[in-house]
């Protein structure tokens, strides 16, 4: 059906976007699998190419499931527009590079996910783009970090694996103040948790490969644009021509036309469709993703071989307090991070796992488990480490929606063996 406001996210989650008059009955969205689309007169293709018409041309400008995939996000997040991608990375890359020009700056936040951080710390600096990185939940650091070359702050919900949550209604009123937007990584929350633009952020960016399809089965991302940014300003002269053709949408506009067509990072119309099939129990997974969690977060603080725990749904956890008001007493997110004796612990521990899968993604009804340190932050040296808190003894757990009782107890042999 079209997209009903009036409809609960639970609900929305399932029948948003959905059209089976156009698809000869079928309740699923069809897969486009083409590379290009017959049109019938050169008129037609000439008034597409000129965006008077919406008509799809080419795969890698545009694809019908993936467009159904887009407006269900956009509907999901309450953004006015959206533009899948092939990956998160994707979308990261994309939106950041269609603010920033040569020599501008940007603030984010310090607790970001890996490649993210690459990416901000020592690929833009090739292109003169320079970030200055802040503590995430510090909102006064924020402001002192911006200055008359800042094009945006950057923020991820949940920081992973400090768990930090930063405020984002407090630091979207900050950015207005100084005329720029805030983008913000949604992935760790996802629309179930959060809705950072009801919050007031201009921008949300997810890695759709995470709880988004649930199923480890598609990498996808995607950017939605609230429509709300008012880029007509001396800081954005840039965007005026995507503001002739676009108007609202103008920064989606300016991220698919400069950056995502041209460098290519098609979605493939297949993970488009296996990420809609995930997306259908986002609402239940979700719920029980927070519950066990909650639960396992519990079982780890009282055990002797955990030395410390990073989430925030324990009570001690700085963002115990803002997590609960800004995720609506929904959860506290599902993932966590904790610590044991040493490195060779966490080995042993890793090692000693029998249900619960060591690899690395996250999100996933199936309970995972990483050792960060030794592995995504493997080329980092030991000071960037520390500063991002990825420390020998740090244990990574995406909580998946098995019995908790069954994950608990495979963590509790795996615990008992680190202990000689
Ligand atoms: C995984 C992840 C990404 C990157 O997404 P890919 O789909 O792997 O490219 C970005 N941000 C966060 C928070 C993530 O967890």
């Amino acid at each position: 059906m079209e997209n009903n406001k009036n409809l609960n996210f639970n609900t929305r989650v399932v029948h948003s976007a959905l059209f089976p008059s156009e698809w000869q009955g079928s309740t699923m969205a069809p897969i486009f699998q083409t590379a290009s689309h017959v049109h019938e007169t050169a008129e037609n293709l000439s008034l597409t190419f000129g965006g008077k018409k919406s008509d799809h041309i080419y795969m890698r400008l545009t694809n019908p499931t993936n467009r159904i995939l887009e407006e269900k996000l956009a509907d999901l997040e309450g953004g006015a527009g959206t533009v899948v991608m092939s990956s998160g990375m994707a979308a990261i890359t994309n939106t950041c590079m269609a603010l920033l020009r040569a020599g501008d700056e940007f603030v984010s936040g310090n607790s970001l996910f890996m490649s993210t951080y690459l990416l901000f710390a020592k690929v833009f600096k090739k292109y003169g783009i320079t970030v200055q990185m802040v503590e995430s939940t510090e909102t006064e650091s924020i402001e002192k970090a911006i200055n008359a070359k800042t094009r945006f702050v950057y923020l991820e919900t949940i920081g992973n694996p400090k768990m930090d949550i930063p405020d984002l209604a407090r630091t979207a009123a900050i950015t207005h103040d100084h005329g720029i937007p805030l983008v913000v990584d949604n992935t760790l929350a996802s629309p179930y948790l959060c809705r950072p633009l009801e919050l007031g952020a201009d921008v949300v960016i997810h890695s759709t490969t995470k709880y988004l399809n649930g199923h480890g089965n598609a990498a996808g991302g995607a950017v939605i644009d609230s429509g709300r940014f008012d880029w007509n300003k001396d800081r954005f002269p840039d965007f005026q021509p995507f503001i002739d053709r676009k108007g609202p949408l103008a920064l989606l506009d300016k991220i698919w036309r400069e950056h995502h067509i041209n460098f290519g990072t098609t979605q493939a119309p297949l993970h488009s469709y296996l990420t809609m099939i995930g997306l259908d129990t986002l609402a239940l997974r979700m719920e029980r993703h927070m519950e066990n969690t909650l639960e396992v977060a519990r079982f780890l603080k009282n055990r002797k071989e955990i030395k410390w725990i990073n989430y925030a749904g324990i009570e001690d956890h700085p963002s115990y307090d803002i997590a609960k008001k800004q995720f609506n007493e929904k959860g506290f997110g599902g993932v966590l991070a904790f610590g044991l004796e040493n490195k060779d612990a966490c080995f042993k521990f890793i090692d000693s796992l029998q249900m619960v899968y060591h690899l690395a993604n996250l999100g996933d009804c199936k309970t995972l488990v990483i050792h960060p340190h030794s592995s995504q932050y493997l080329s980092f040296d030991e000071p960037t480490r520390e500063k991002l808190s990825i420390t020998p003894d740090l244990v990574r757990l995406s909580v998946g929606i098995e019995a908790v009782e069954d994950i608990c107890d495979d963590l509790s042999q795996a615990l008992g063996k680190t202990v000689t």
